[in-house]
């Protein structure tokens, strides 16, 4: 069993070598961004922000409730249907998410730093996974506005003899838009959220996760310097229970966007159908890594174990269940755990770590609560099974085998670097194993046969099917779940046509 040995303070982010600008942000006490304006929580609440490399509170933020939701989705309304974002032409619209996605990657350095010493990942990740992808997403969503067509409708009208009509359909924007959003990925989650309702025309109310507000709030910062009118993306942090449960049950809230654990969607689900919001809901995963018996077992090896260990496996799409032809089942299992127990534990500021701590003391004793029932139930593991005695929130990364389908470590998602491999024999069977899940966002399938492929792909229950890669996301493919992964798709003109509505118009042309 791997264990992992360092120093405790090599583990820790060294914050004095931090940017100045993160430096001097990180000092400032942060606000709620309502109305265009940075304002304490009207209950004058804060809440701490820790490292997670070494559990140090590094900043406090506004812990904002139901008063300051209401503040937020008041502006939000406002904006809507008042502001200058209610006349902006789209062309206009447009220029100002350029120049927000500019401003971003202007400030990219700056900001994979934040998220690093925010979330724990790796700041070279960051940079050019988040950060990178959130730039794109920006660019990408702001080509719609210009483009959101409606149609013109072929009416026959036979329903009422001698009259003719004409019919046209429309595309209007959904409204207030309240996103809540998970810690995993922040600022990419924020705009996966917030880009196509923005570029739909809505008005947004972001809540970020209280474990990871920091890049939140500095996209609002940015929002403004780009030049958004007041209102128009709103910003409320605090906890879920409170400010996210106000947000998500809001009379006056047209849509909910929601990407966190399935137990919490199926909140915000009945939350939001008081005035029966519209909902997106990006849930949990447990997706399979199927390497067939053709598969290049290599490629295979260095793909399932990129697949886990991304992110420290805090990714809803993570490959974390292994299934793997038989003959080759040793084989890759020992080269999975080979590269678990190869890596570099290290906090996310060492740019040369490959698994940093978990986002947060809750995460580390929730995983650690898996390895201890997974070992307990009979499990083997090759690599890791631990979490680490250090201040900062890290687990070994591991990888479990001798496992059967009744392990709550093979059917629950764990959200941290723990993969389970199980060997198969009969490729007739793989389908049913791979969809033996409540969940279905992603499956990979790992061959040189293209036959396969097709005839595996149809099978699989699942939002997104990598072939020979996995987590492959592009802002024009659509993301999201089958079953208790969600409802709707992020991402491509899917995500922006979820923040409109559509509006039939008749005219009665009857001369
Ligand atoms: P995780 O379980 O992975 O920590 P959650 O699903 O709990 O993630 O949280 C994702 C987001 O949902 C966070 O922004 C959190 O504050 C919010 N949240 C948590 N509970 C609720 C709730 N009851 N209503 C609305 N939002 C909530």
């Amino acid at each position: 069993m791997n264990t992992a040995v360092s120093t405790p303070s090599s583990l820790a982010n060294d914050l004095s070598q931090i940017q100045p600008a993160n430096k001097a942000f990180l000092a400032r006490r942060h606000g709620l961004l309502i109305d265009g304006t940075w304002v304490p929580a009207a209950s004058g609440k804060t809440f701490e922000v820790r490292d997670p490399s070494s559990d140090e509170v590094i900043t406090h933020c506004a812990e904002g409730d139901a008063v300051d939701a209401d503040r937020a989705v008041a502006a939000a309304r406002r904006a809507l249907e008042e502001g200058d974002w209610s006349r902006m032409k789209p062309v206009d619209r447009e220029r100002l998410m350029h120049r927000l996605a500019d401003l971003i990657e202007q400030h990219a350095d700056e900001l994979a730093e934040l998220e690093a010493i925010d979330n724990g990942k790796s700041v070279v990740m960051a940079r050019y996974v988040d950060i990178k992808h959130a730039i794109d997403v920006w660019r990408y969503m702001a080509g719609w506005p210009t483009k959101l067509e409606g149609k013109t409708l072929p009416i026959s009208g036979n329903l009422v003899p001698g009259q003719e009509y004409a019919a046209f359909s429309t595309r209007e924007p959904v409204g207030v838009v309240a996103a809540i959003i998970a810690w995993n990925f922040p600022l990419l989650l924020a705009t996966w959220k917030c880009a196509p309702a923005l570029a739909a025309g809505c008005t947004v109310v972001l809540k970020p996760a209280e474990e990871t507000p920091l890049t939140a709030i500095r996209l609002g910062e940015l929002v403004q310097e780009a030049g958004f009118p007041k209102g128009v993306f709103n910003i409320v942090t605090g906890a879920g229970p409170s400010a996210g449960a106000a947000l998500s049950s809001h009379p006056d809230v047209d849509k909910v966007t929601f990407t966190g654990s399935t137990e919490v969607g199926r909140l915000i689900v009945q939350a939001a159908s008081g005035n029966m919001k519209k909902v997106t809901v990006e849930l949990g995963g447990k997706s399979p890594v199927i390497v067939l018996d053709d598969a290049d077992i290599d490629a295979a090896i260095a793909g399932a174990a990129g697949a886990i260990f991304f992110n420290q496996g805090q990714v809803c799409c993570a490959g974390s269940r292994l299934l793997v032809a038989k003959r080759h089942f040793e084989r890759v299992v020992e080269g999975v755990s080979a590269a678990a127990r190869g890596m570099k534990i290290g906090p996310g500021l060492d740019p040369t770590a490959q698994m940093g701590p978990l986002v947060s003391s809750v995460q580390r004793d929730r995983v650690s609560r898996y390895l201890s029932e997974g070992l307990a139930a009979g499990a083997r593991a090759p690599a890791g099974g631990t979490a680490m005695k250090t201040p900062g929130y890290y687990v070994t990364p591991t990888v479990f085998t001798d496992v059967n389908s009744q392990m709550s470590i093979v059917r629950e998602e764990i959200f941290g670097p723990v993969l389970v491999a199980q060997p198969f024999d009969d490729l007739a069977d793989i389908a049913k194993l791979a969809n033996d899940s409540i969940y279905g966002l992603g499956a990979s399938i790992w061959t040189s046969d293209v036959g396969k492929v097709f005839r595996l792909a149809s099978k699989l229950k699942a939002g997104s099917v990598w072939v020979n890669c996995h987590t492959v996301l592009d802002p024009c493919m659509p993301f999201g779940g089958y079953k208790q992964s969600g409802w709707g798709r992020e991402l491509g003109g899917e995500a922006v046509h979820s923040y409109l509505e559509s509006k039939s118009l008749c005219i009665n042309i009857t001369g």
